[in-house]
């Protein structure tokens, strides 16, 4: 089954088969060092520029600001959602996010 993801919106999106189904605007709670050194840190999206499937998850590569410290910078592959039976369960904001590590390499 293919899942089609995109953005939408100049970036203000994400769709997942051709459904808009995780919004910028959105603040994401985000473990320590993943964004910036706050434990946790709150990190208000402020845009989408990619979005990818791996494996079942859907990652999102975005642009956020910390709402405690203020850091403005790029995330990468900040997983927002996984697809199960086909369908996209978004994972929301409320929930603590880790970054999909890419695989390690062997030794
Ligand atoms: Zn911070």
């Amino acid at each position: 089954m293919t899942i089609a993801v995109r953005t939408l919106d100049d970036g203000a999106w994400i769709s997942v088969n051709d459904s808009r189904q995780v919004s910028v605007s959105d603040v994401w709670t985000l473990s320590h060092g993943v964004f910036c050194e706050c434990e946790p840190a709150y990190v208000l999206l402020e845009g989408f520029f990619g979005v990818d499937v791996s494996g079942s998850i859907v990652v999102a590569d975005t642009v956020g600001r910390c709402l405690e410290c203020g850091t403005q910078d790029s995330i990468d592959r900040l997983p927002v959602g996984r697809i199960v039976d086909g369908e996209f369960k978004p994972y929301g904001p409320e929930g603590v996010q880790s970054i999909v590590e890419p695989n390690p390499q062997p030794e």
